[in-house]
């Protein structure tokens, strides 16, 4: 595996969405971040890329991604996948073989 590949290309980069325009009113510079309101919410906060985002313009509310996967590193993001099925279906096969 060529490993100064994937260390070259950046699978995915930060974005901010309180920046972007608001999904409803369309208005800009009106989101800032919402508070999580249960615990669930929390969770998706602080574990994935989305996050809930309010709009001060018309209050809308709800969630944005705040990670951008580059068009580039599909591939990346690809292989990445293979090698974790890959990983599981030895791990699988290994564990079948042992019970
Ligand atoms: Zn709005």
């Amino acid at each position: 595996m060529n490993k100064s590949l994937l260390r070259k290309s950046r699978a995915y980069y930060k974005i901010n969405p309180a920046y972007s325009n608001c999904p409803s009113c369309k208005s800009s510079g009106t989101l800032m971040k919402s508070h999580s309101r249960n615990f669930g919410e929390k969770i998706l906060n602080n574990v994935t890329i989305l996050r809930y985002y309010r709009c001060k313009q018309c209050g809308w509310r709800g969630l944005l991604r705040t990670v951008k996967f580059t068009s580039a590193s599909l591939g990346v993001v690809v292989l990445y996948l293979l090698l974790v099925s890959g990983a599981a279906l030895i791990t699988y096969q290994i564990l079948k073989r042992l019970l």
